[in-house]
């Protein structure tokens, strides 16, 4: 069988680790501080925080701007579940938005959802390929949106507009006009979860970008508390001879990162664009050569003029058919040895968000991407002769089940 997305696990990973378990510190210390350096440079944001996962990154920025009960947060109606729940928790609303073609959410549609509620727009840069974050960012700064923002945190009225907030899980390293991800927001969360581009087995990182008249090496201080219990010393500064007093200023969170993770991420930085991105995009080309010679394949936008993606995952789509025959080519595929998936399942599809009375059917582009996708293993081990067989395999799959319908 061939797997879906398995890590990149090699020997420079393992002594990383190990290195980190004999180096007497394990928890948050100078390899996560390190790491949010690298971080930083590599995507040219003012400030970098690492934590324990995307959704924590999601949830502490949504909790520092004081997104609360009676807000609203706009979000995609077609990404993963960590988008839309993080609002759940704040007691806001998820205020869901259609996709375009290139399965990211609509601008058009984001304007027409803000209202004076509207606190939050979390674009989700789907697959890897970014959005169009020129006009999100533009649209945030028009007169008459901002002048129907309804500021209620000190936070909110030092910005004085909605919060763009990217969930960047899938799209480190990925390019638009010229700028690199984690450069383009406010505030930009990756995630370093088993099945992403670059695994800390969990993990992710909050790239700070806001204007100017934030100070963002107290916005890093703020947010750092506030990750850690909002105890006023971490682990490491306590251990210092004498060092030994620290403060609660708040109820916060434990959402911090471990040296063991940053250990990971630190090897996998290091090598990332010159070594998994070439391999990803190696990879994704491949695929596109050999279904574009068909008539039926609609191949994903990666490459363009504008944007390059971080090639996270193949998002291949058959013209025309609907979801039951998808799930038959998906059957067939499984069948043959080969792993497939599907990003995503739509959240209005989901027993929870159906119960807060949201209809697939408001969302009619993300539920025409969705049942015609079917996304193809992209991974760093995975050689010519198996992507060889994949194509093989899902040309059959594809073939069989349209010609003998
Ligand atoms: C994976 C994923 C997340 C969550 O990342 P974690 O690090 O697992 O919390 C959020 N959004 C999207 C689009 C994802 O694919």
């Amino acid at each position: 069988m061939i797997p879906f997305s398995p890590p990149r696990i090699d020997q420079k990973i393992i002594d990383a680790v190990v290195d980190t378990l004999q180096s007497g510190w394990i928890t948050t210390g100078p390899k996560t501080k390190l790491f949010e350096q690298n971080l930083c440079e590599y995507t040219s944001a003012k400030k970098v925080l690492c934590v324990s996962s995307a959704s924590a990154g999601l949830e502490l920025a949504l909790r520092w701007f004081g997104v609360q009960e009676g807000d609203e947060v706009i979000v995609p109606a077609y990404t993963y579940a960590a988008s839309a729940n993080v609002i759940i928790h704040c007691g806001a609303k998820p205020v869901f938005v259609d996709s375009g073609k290139d399965l990211n959410v609509l601008v058009e549609d984001i304007k027409q959802k803000i209202t004076s509620k509207t606190k939050v727009i979390i674009p989700v840069d789907i697959a890897g390929f970014p959005c169009d974050y020129d006009e999100i960012n533009a649209l945030v700064k028009q007169q008459e949106i901002r002048a129907n923002f309804n500021a209620r945190t000190k936070e909110q009225e030092k910005l004085g507009r909605i919060l763009i907030l990217s969930d960047a899980a899938h799209s480190l390293g990925a390019i638009y006009k010229g700028k690199k991800i984690g450069s383009l927001t406010d505030i930009t969360v990756f995630s370093f979860h088993a099945v992403k581009n670059l695994t800390t087995a969990e993990g992710g990182a909050l790239c700070f970008n806001l204007p100017d008249f934030f100070n963002h090496d107290d916005l890093y201080k703020q947010l750092n508390t506030k990750s850690l219990h909002g105890q006023t010393k971490d682990a490491l500064s306590k251990m210092q001879i004498g060092n030994w007093q620290y403060d609660i200023v708040e109820a916060g969170y434990k959402f911090n990162m471990t040296d063991i993770q940053a250990a990971m991420g630190l090897v996998e930085l290091e090598r990332y664009d010159r070594d998994m991105l070439v391999k990803r995009k190696s990879i994704f080309d491949f695929y596109n050569i050999h279904f574009s010679s068909t008539d039926w394949a609609i191949i994903p936008e990666y490459e363009t003029e504008e944007k390059t993606s971080s090639y996270h995952v193949f998002t291949l789509r058959i013209k025309g058919i609907n979801e039951e025959i998808r799930n038959q080519i998906m059957q067939q595929i499984f069948q043959d040895g080969v792993s497939v998936n599907v990003h995503f399942i739509p959240l209005p599809k989901m027993t929870y968000y159906k119960s807060l009375g949201y209809k697939m059917g408001d969302y009619p582009q993300a539920f025409n991407n969705y049942e015609q996708l079917i996304s193809l293993p992209v991974f760093y081990d995975l050689s010519e002769k198996q992507m060889q067989k994949i194509v093989e395999v899902v040309k059959n799959a594809v073939e069989s089940i349209l010609f003998n319908r």
